[in-house]
């Protein structure tokens, strides 16, 4: 393992940075107020390449491996969470199953257009009935001459009133169960296709998430992605990458919440000393440093493991859990070195806070990422 990183990831990382600190971070407040993202911001951020990170150059992506991926996951996890939530499901779960599941004519049709952020990507396999249970799916798609058509309702979408190309798991054969399921490539405008509830949330403001409707929607033949019968385990598939790839965002937060802690006990004076001088306050510091580097050592070591093509389905929900409950964990001693100012709107933390939560659920939640990690020791 080396994880010495290239000097063009160096300037790319660095670049991302600046991006965060220069152009997001101050506009924070305004995405938590308004709920919205702006234009210009996304734009900027299609400038920079962000929407094609791993998407393979031949299609105008920046064609990163994983370990590259996560690194500029790393920055992006610095800022706003809304802001990372478009820019992580889209460069994660929204594109990764046409990357590596895609025909080449898939591959021509979608990528170049969402390297660019012209076509924003999102994944849909979550249903009223069937969350942790993912299997238990009632969407159907029925085959009908050259296409299919698929009926029923998805909730809780990530990118679903900005995204336009959804990959979208549906049941193909009742009698098979897991096996029955198949996964299609669905463009919002295809007819039938219909964005429903666009729910409140606590946190992750400016990343909507709603409900997708299918009636009697028209998806053709050739936007089957993999084979009929195996959407379930190229859901599998898409998700132990896109885990690996929240566990990077959730290390770039951390990160981020120790060196915000790290200035505020530095020039915070408490009985006529910065509170870093205390040791209560160190020793939440030396905590949440250590934390953040084992989730970093995870991170890393998943990602080159995941580029070297080995299997990675239980490390992926080991970092998964670790980097997302480390979150937990980093962001509560932030908010408890900034006392009541961390409480406040007016500092960044109490964003973080809230959006921290969601990790622990979304992708799956701890408790399957622990299934997952159990029947693997135990098969
Ligand atoms: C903001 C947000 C964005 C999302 N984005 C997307 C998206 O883009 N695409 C998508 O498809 N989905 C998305 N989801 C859905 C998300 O993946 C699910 O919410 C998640 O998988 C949990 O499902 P559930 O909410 O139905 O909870 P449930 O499955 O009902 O779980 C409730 C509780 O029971 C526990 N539980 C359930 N089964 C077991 C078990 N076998 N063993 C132990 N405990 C168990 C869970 O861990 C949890 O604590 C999103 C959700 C949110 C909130």
């Amino acid at each position: 393992m080396d994880f010495t990183i290239p000097e063009e990831m160096i300037l790319m990382k660095k670049s991302v940075r600046e991006f965060v600190e220069e152009q997001v971070d101050p506009i924070a407040p305004e995405i938590e107020e308004k709920d919205e993202i702006p234009a210009w911001l996304l734009d900027k951020a299609k400038e920079m390449g962000l929407f094609g990170l791993s998407i393979p150059e031949e299609y105008g992506g920046a064609g990163l491996n994983m370990l590259g991926k996560c690194l500029i996951f790393e920055e992006l996890g610095r800022t706003h969470g809304g802001f990372t939530t478009v820019l992580g499901a889209h460069n994660g779960i929204g594109t990764v199953g046409i990357v590596n599941l895609g025909t080449p004519e898939q591959k021509r049709r979608y990528l170049p257009s969402m390297a660019s952020g012209e076509k924003i990507g999102a994944f849909a396999l979550t249903e009223p009935n069937a969350g942790s249970d993912a299997a238990n799916l009632r969407t159907t798609a029925v085959k009908k001459g050259d296409r299919y058509v698929l009926n029923g309702t998805k909730h809780f979408i990530t990118n679903s009133v900005i995204g336009q190309v959804f990959t979208v798991m549906a049941v193909t054969d009742k009698s098979k169960g897991a096996r029955g399921i198949t996964s299609f490539i669905v463009e919002k405008s295809f007819p039938g296709f219909n964005v429903g509830t666009v729910e409140k949330k606590m946190g992750l403001r400016g990343a909507h998430t709603a409900e997708l409707i299918f009636e009697d929607c028209e998806v053709p033949e050739e936007n089957v992605l993999g084979k009929e019968g195996e959407g379930f385990i190229n859901a599998l598939k898409i998700l132990t990458n896109g885990r690996v790839g929240i566990a990077a965002r959730n290390l770039g937060a951390c990160g981020k919440l120790l060196d915000l802690s790290i200035d505020y006990a530095k020039q915070r004076i408490q009985f006529g000393r910065p509170i870093a001088e205390f040791q209560a306050i160190q020793h939440m510091l030396a905590e949440m440093a250590m934390e953040t580097e084992v989730a970093r050592s995870m991170v890393y070591r998943v990602a080159w493991m995941v580029d070297q093509n080995m299997p990675v389905i239980k490390e992926a929900a080991m970092v998964k859990l670790f980097a997302s409950e480390t979150f937990g964990r980093v962001v509560d001693k932030a908010l408890q070195i900034h006392g009541g100012m961390g409480y406040m709107r007016e500092f960044p933390i109490e964003r973080f806070y809230r959006d921290a939560r969601i990790n622990r659920i979304f992708e799956g939640t701890s408790e399957i990422q622990k299934n997952i990690i159990a029947s693997s020791l135990l098969k």
